[in-house]
């Protein structure tokens, strides 16, 4: 039986696999702006900033776009990305941070972003295994995938490539690179590599002072795509 982890790794190195076959660079660039939207509205707003740290309020059918647009960039269900998160930000550069390289090492650090098979202190949990709809995601997350993967694949190679493989490929070493910059030194810093990958996710330093603001950055020109999906959706 594979471990969950060892399949969302098979799904990464598959739509490596995808990208490389059909690779094209006109498409490549749109299917980049396509993983922008992906990574701002479901990822950067959605698993870290509305589940891990509960920034804003807004809408029930946000969360159901987050969970299901989520897995275009294959995180792993919200339940472990978002509890592995927060114990990120609890024991940042420490032993128990799931995400420190200087801890866990270069390469369990950049392939493993997910948190799933990871040691999670049921603090972190608790208030997720409360939300049905992150219950409900999680159970079937395999499931969905492979629909979504299978029909797309149906219709053509071509669109599952663009609409699926590459964004999750973008993810794959967006979040690999901002486990890696987003911490240097065992401190957290500020990465505008980082943040053209993730969407406005870039400015860790800032986001470990103030980890409950949903805006990320605090300088005009610190771009945050996420952060202006967030301003036009938030209800408080
Ligand atoms: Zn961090
Ligand atoms: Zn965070």
């Amino acid at each position: 039986m594979l471990s969950n982890t060892t399949r969302l790794l098979i799904i990464h190195a598959l739509c490596h696999l995808a990208m490389i076959v059909y690779f094209d660079l006109s498409y490549f660039l749109m299917s980049f702006l396509w993983w922008q939207w992906i990574a701002a509205s479901a990822i950067a707003s959605g698993y870290h900033r509305y589940y891990s740290h509960n920034s804003f309020e807004t809408g029930k059918w946000y969360e159901h776009y987050v969970n299901i647009l989520g897995m275009f960039a294959n995180p792993g269900p919200v339940l472990t990305w978002a509890s592995a998160h927060k114990q990120h930000h609890r024991h940042a550069d420490q032993e128990k941070d799931p995400h420190s390289y200087i801890h866990k090492g270069w390469f369990a650090c950049y392939t493993n972003t997910w948190g799933w098979d990871a040691n999670i202190e049921r603090i972190h949990t608790k208030k997720l295994f409360r939300n049905k709809t992150v219950m409900f995601y999680y159970r079937y997350y395999f499931h969905i995938i492979t629909a979504i993967m299978a029909t797309l694949y149906l219709i053509h190679p071509v669109l599952f490539t663009y609409v699926f493989a590459v964004p999750v490929v973008l993810a794959f070493h967006g979040y690999g690179i901002i486990n890696i910059l987003g911490h240097r030194g065992g401190k957290p810093r500020n990465s505008v590599l980082a943040n053209i990958l993730t969407a406005g996710e870039g400015w860790h330093k800032y986001h470990h002072e103030r980890s409950k603001d949903w805006k990320n950055g605090n300088k005009w020109w610190q771009w945050d795509f996420a952060g202006l999906w967030i301003r036009a959706i938030k209800h408080n």
